[in-house]
Formats: C-alpha cells, sequence, structure tokens
C-alpha cells in the first residue's frame, strides 16, 4: 500500500458525463491528496435520490463530468500535509457535509451546519486550492458534494470523513454516510419521542423508514406511517411502523384523521417527502400542548408553509434539520457502534447488492422505485 502514497493513482471510477446518460466505467487519475485532505480507497458505495437528481440535473446546476457517489465506507490510503487525526488503513465513512472543529457552529453544541465544509453542491473542486484531484488525460473531471465515492479511490477533506471501527463491515455501515442518518437523527436527536409515545413519520421512502426505525428505538408504541403509495406499507412493517394511513383514502385532511385516531394528536411527527402539504400535515397532527413536528424532506425552491399561528399557540412545535442533526466526525461513529450493539438494525434497509461494473443497474432500481438501498462493490 505504502509504494502508492504521494503517487498519482490511475484506477476505474464511473464518470458522468452527461445529465440523464447512463455513467461510464473510465481509468482515472487520482492526484495525492493536499493540505487537510485524504484520499480514501472506497470498498462500497450506495445509490442515494441527491446522486440521481444531480445525474439528472432537472433544476440543478448542470456540471460534467463529474464523479457522483456520497454514500460509502472505505479505507485511508494517504493523508496529506496537516492531517493528524487519521492515518492509512483507518477506516471511514465519506459524509456530504463536514465538521472543521474551529467554526462557530462546530464550537456550537447546537449545530452540524460547519461553516467551512457545509453541502456546497455546486462546487466541484476541492477547497484547498479550487481544483479537481481527478483527471483523464489530463482533463479535469469534477467532484460531488466533496465525496466523489463512485471511484476506486477518491480524495475527500478530513472534516468530511467519520473514523470508525475497523470491526464494523463496510458493506453494511457504508448506508450510514447519508439517508439513514438523516431519518434516524431526525427522530432520536430533534423530535426526541419518549418510551411509550405515538410518532407519525410522512413518506416511507429510505429517510422516512430510518426516521421509523429511530422511533422503535426510543420505544414509541405506535408508529403511524404515512404514504400516498400503500405498496410502501408492507416494507414498512419490519421498521416497526404500527398503523398505517393513506391520505387518498380519506376526504378530509389527513392531519384530522390522524387525530382522531389519537385522541387528538400525535406526540411526535417526522416528515420525509418533500412535499409541502405533507410538511404542513405534519405539523398540524401534533398534538397540543406538547407535539413536535420535524421536517426532513427538501421543498420545491418556491414552496410556502401555511398554517395557522393559533398552532403555535397552542404549544405545537416545529422544528427542522440537516443530517439528523449529527457532526460528522464526533457523532457518526457512534451511530455505526449502534449497529454493533444490534440497536440499529441496517439489514433491512439493503435490498439490492450490484458490481461497480453494473452501476448503472443501481440507477435503473432507484428511477423504478424498487428496493430501498442498492449497495455497489467495487472489487467486483
Ligand atoms: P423517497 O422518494 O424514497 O420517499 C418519499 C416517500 O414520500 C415516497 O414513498 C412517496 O410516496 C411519499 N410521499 C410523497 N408525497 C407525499 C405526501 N404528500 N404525503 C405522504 N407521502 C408522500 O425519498 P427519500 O430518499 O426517502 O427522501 C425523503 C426526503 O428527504 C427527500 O425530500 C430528500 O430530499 C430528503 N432528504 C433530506 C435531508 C436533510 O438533511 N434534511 C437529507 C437527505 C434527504
Ligand atoms: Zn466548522
Amino acid at each position: 500500500m505504502s509504494s502508492t502514497i504521494g503517487q498519482v493513482i490511475r484506477c476505474k471510477a464511473a464518470v458522468a458525463w452527461e445529465a440523464g446518460k447512463p455513467l461510464v466505467i473510465e481509468e482515472v487519475e487520482v492526484a495525492p491528496p493536499q493540505k487537510m485532505e485524504v484520499r480514501v480507497k472506497i470498498h462500497f458505495t450506495s445509490l442515494c435520490h441527491t446522486d440521481v437528481y444531480f445525474w439528472e440535473a432537472k433544476g440543478q446546476n448542470p456540471l460534467f463530468p463529474r464523479i457522483l457517489g456520497h454514500e460509502a465506507g472505505g479505507v485511508v490510503e494517504s493523508v496529506g500535509e496537516g492531517v493528524t487525526d487519521l492515518a492509512p488503513g483507518d477506516h471511514v465513512l465519506p459524509v456530504f457535509t463536514g465538521e472543521c472543529k474551529e467554526c462557530a457552529h462546530c464550537k456550537s453544541e447546537e449545530s452540524n451546519m460547519c461553516d467551512l465544509l457545509r453541502i456546497n453542491t455546486d462546487r466541484g473542486v476541492m477547497i484547498h486550492d479550487g481544483k479537481s484531484r481527478f483527471s483523464i488525460n489530463g482533463k479535469p473531471i469534477f467532484h460531488f458534494v466533496g465525496t466523489s465515492t463512485f471511484s476506486e479511490y477518491t480524495v475527500v477533506h478530513v472534516g468530511c470523513l467519520a473514523k470508525i471501527n475497523p470491526l464494523a463491515p463496510l458493506d453494511k455501515v457504508c448506508v450510514v454516510s447519508c439517508g439513514i442518518s438523516t431519518g434516524l437523527g431526525a427522530t432520536l436527536n430533534v423530535a426526541k419521542p419518549k418510551k411509550g409515545s405515538s410518532v407519525a413519520v410522512f413518506g416511507l421512502g429510505a429517510v422516512g423508514l430510518a426516521a421509523a426505525e429511530g422511533a422503535r428505538i426510543a420505544g414509541a408504541s405506535r408508529i403511524i406511517g404515512v404514504d400516498l403509495n400503500s405498496n410502501r406499507f408492507e416494507i414498512a412493517k419490519k421498521f416497526g411502523v404500527t398503523e398505517f394511513v393513506n391520505p387518498k383514502d380519506y376526504n378530509k385532511p389527513v392531519q384530522e384523521v390522524i387525530a382522531e385516531m389519537t385522541n387528538g394528536g400525535v406526540d411526535r411527527s417526522v416528515e420525509c417527502t418533500g412535499h409541502i402539504d405533507a410538511m404542513i400535515s405534519a405539523f398540524e397532527c401534533v398534538h397540543d400542548g406538547w407535539g413536535v413536528a420535524v421536517l426532513v424532506g427538501v421543498p420545491h425552491k418556491d414552496a410556502v408553509f401555511k398554517t395557522s399561528p393559533l398552532n403555535f399557540l397552542n404549544e405545537k412545535t416545529l422544528k427542522g434539520t440537516f443530517y439528523g442533526n449529527y457532526k460528522p466526525r464526533s457523532d457518526i461513529p457512534a451511530v455505526v457502534e449502534q449497529y454493533m450493539n444490534k440497536e440499529l438494525e441496517l439489514e433491512k434497509f439493503l435490498t439490492h447488492e450490484v458490481p461497480f461494473s453494473e452501476i448503472n443497474k443501481a440507477f435503473d432500481l432507484m428511477l423504478k422505485g424498487e428496493g430501498l438501498r442498492c449497495i455497489i462493490r467495487m472489487d467486483a
């Protein structure tokens, strides 16, 4: 391994050359890590909706050619100048947002929105010198959210790497990088349901099911899943969801249906759809006096949240969260430990697996809405 330190590495990467066109496995050159950077050998990566949105580039700024990918597990190959808390051989999860440990957000116990390393989807280069570490015959290939995990080797800012237990299986814990932590943290860190309480989860995709998993871990006694797609209900049972509501089955607002089911409202709700009407329902369906609603979904840019201020006077609380309020370096290693302690069940999220050479199949599955997470094996 030591022979590659300081050298350019030639390896395979799946390059998105154009919006919506299948990725192409190419041989790329990966430059050595510069100041505060780490070069990581990716062992497993998985596909999340955000990769698909930026690959389709409908409504996002198109930036191509680019190496996508942001949920992954890997091993440190080498570190750049100034990196002291990671060394070759360490097991890491790259994260699309970061923790510099020096800014006001990183110093605050209440925030995970690092000034330096917060997600920037328009940046396709490294912060240190504004350049890409990937190239093909000298032509630079852009990075994606600081991670670009659809490559056998990638270069990541040290602040965007969570150092995890080396005994944790990377083919399972790679999904902790993004979606699962977002939903899990929304419930455990922000909604904070008490044991025996009731929780409504709006949207039963991977993020919503991770929110339900959080409610199960917290000991909620009723977990009400709300989705417009009734096919989601069968799989949601595995995640501890006890009751299901499809808003299409009623001719009154779903918040009224939930209030009737729960004697006035749920104790907590977590919205994981990205749709404004679901966000409003998720807020209005919580109990007055103590109910807390947490918004996770990313809305349309023109969406406006409209509700009566009386809901606030009646002591319903509305919150939102970014990445489940987890700080990537400080908190994510403990999420991996929750899996190692068998508290967090990751296997039920892992529905498919493909070799790296067939990465486009993972995109097809997601576009068809099949399964939750498809693991991509880099060595195959
Ligand atoms: P997904 O598309 O797999 O699941 C969304 C589910 O919501 C679907 O099953 C859909 O049928 C359902 N749905 C849509 N509209 C609905 C409505 N009005 N009422 C009830 N159900 C409805 O998506 P996902 O990957 O699970 O992600 C969920 C959301 O979380 C997305 O908006 C995503 O952008 C967001 N997200 C946020 C963060 C963050 O840090 N805040 C991080 C990652 C993802
Ligand atoms: Zn910071």
